[in-house]
Order: C-alpha cells, then sequence, then structure tokens
C-alpha cells in the first residue's frame, strides 16, 4: 500500500504577521519524522502565504485555502490557480465545510474547482463531510460518497489529490470522532473509490481525518487502519501540531 502519512495544518482566517512567524519558527525548531515518513503541509490565510513559504524549513510545504474555480480575470476577491503556480505554492485546499456551508459550494462546484486546481498543477487536498443532522438521519455514506463522486467524476489523475473527511459535528467542536466512527466512514470512502474508480486509487488514495483532532487524540486515530493523516484546524496554531505530526511514526 505505502500511503504516505498525510499531516495538513489549516490555520483558516486565523494570525497576525507576527503569529504566523512565530508559528513558523516553532515548527522550523521541531524534531519530527523524515519526508519520508510523514509529509507536512501548513496552509496560511493567502495573504501570508509568501512570508511563511519563504521562512518555512525546507521539508515543510504551504498551502492555499481555496482558489477560484477557473481561470482568473475579471473576479474581484478571488485568488486563481494560476496565481498559486506562479507564487511555487504547490499545495489547495477545497471544499472546505465552512466555504460549503458559509458560501453556498455546491458538490459540482468543488469538483469543478478541483479539476482546475489539478489541471494547472496544484495537488489538492479535497474535503468532504456529513452535518450531525445527516449523520443522525443515518445518511453518511450517501452524503460523503455524493461530495466524493462530484470530485472523482472530475479527476483523472488521483496522484494528486488527498481527501480530507471532516464530519462537520467535529470541526472546531471539541468533539472528535471516535476511532471507530473515524475508521468506519475511511473504509466507507475507500470501498467508494475501489467500486466506482479502481482498486489502484482505492489502495494508493490518502484519506485523512479533520475534526478536533490535537495532541491528545491524535495518536489512537492515527493507529486506524484506513486513516492516513490529519487535516487540523485549531491545534494546527500551537505546539502541539507537533505532537500531531510525531504520530505518524
Ligand atoms: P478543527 O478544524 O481541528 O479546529 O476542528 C479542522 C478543519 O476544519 O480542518
Amino acid at each position: 500500500m505505502g500511503r504516505k502519512f498525510f499531516v495538513g495544518g489549516n490555520w483558516k482566517c486565523n494570525g497576525t504577521n507576527e503569529e504566523v512567524k512565530k508559528i513558523v519558527s516553532t515548527l522550523n525548531g521541531a524534531e519530527v519524522p523524515s519526508e519520508d515518513v510523514v509529509e507536512v503541509v501548513v496552509s496560511p490565510p493567502f495573504v501570508f502565504l509568501p512570508v511563511v513559504k519563504s521562512l518555512l524549513r525546507s521539508d515543510f510545504y504551504v498551502a492555499a485555502q481555496n482558489c477560484w474555480v477557473r481561470k482568473g480575470g475579471a473576479f474581484t476577491g478571488e485568488v486563481s490557480a494560476e496565481m498559486l503556480i506562479n507564487l511555487d505554492i504547490p499545495w489547495v485546499i477545497l471544499g472546505h465545510s465552512e466555504r460549503r456551508a458559509l458560501l453556498n459550494e455546491s458538490n459540482e462546484f468543488v469538483g469543478d474547482k478541483v479539476a482546475y486546481a489539478l489541471s494547472q498543477g496544484l495537488k489538492v487536498i479535497a474535503c468532504v463531510g456529513e452535518t450531525l443532522e445527516q449523520r443522525e438521519s443515518g445518511s453518511t455514506l450517501e452524503v460523503v460518497a455524493a461530495q466524493t463522486k462530484a470530485i472523482a467524476d472530475q479527476v483523472t489523475n488521483w496522484a494528486n489529490v488527498v481527501i480530507a473527511y471532516e464530519p462537520v459535528w467535529a470541526i472546531g467542536t471539541g468533539k472528535v470522532a471516535s476511532p471507530a466512527q473515524a475508521q468506519e466512514v475511511h473504509q466507507d470512502l475507500r470501498k467508494w473509490l475501489a467500486d466506482n474508480v479502481s482498486a489502484e486509487v482505492s489502495s494508493t488514495t490518502r484519506i485523512i481525518y479533520g475534526g478536533s483532532v490535537n495532541g491528545a487524540n491524535c495518536q489512537v486515530l492515527a493507529g486506524q487502519p484506513d486513516v492516513d493523516g490529519f487535516l487540523v484546524g485549531g491545534a494546527s496554531l500551537k505546539p502541539e501540531f507537533v505532537d500531531i505530526i510525531n504520530s505518524a511514526s
């Protein structure tokens, strides 16, 4: 299988120039496993991408938190995939539940964005996840499968895609999914990929978990067979992010 552990830090809309430099300096001083063991990607707000990229250790990478759905142009306020490539930003997070919910990003729109970002050479962390209401009504798999299908319909090369399973009820709430809950959905998603894409894509695509991951709960989650890493929000702004990176080994 050989899926390399992946730890992403989603800084969301947080930080000052001074604060982001401080986080970078903590990360630069951290002892973590080598790049062969864990892939580490941090995602500051757009305005801080250049400074973070310029200061960050060379074995960690940066991601944007979004990009425009097609070629740039007359789209006030948007940032295009071409611009990220131009600045040597390798990764982008797309389809985060906050954007799906607050900015009405539909499954299809997210699929279009993933396809365009990949076509320009970006690597994509594509987020899926159900709300509490959807979980309680028993439609978790249906929801994440529909979100994944809208992405899969447009992706031909999965080598540059990481799927982040982030149950909405676990994001920023302190209510982390239990290891069994995470494993169940990750396994279902992997089966969905096997049935609908290919056995190869199913066995090689990283499926990472996000939602209230912290230094205390990461080890046991990382021990689940289908959990290939994490997308971390709140705790990625704190020194415990280093402990989460270290759960890879
Ligand atoms: P959280 O956020 O770790 O603060 O729950 C995760 C995410 O939204 O990616």
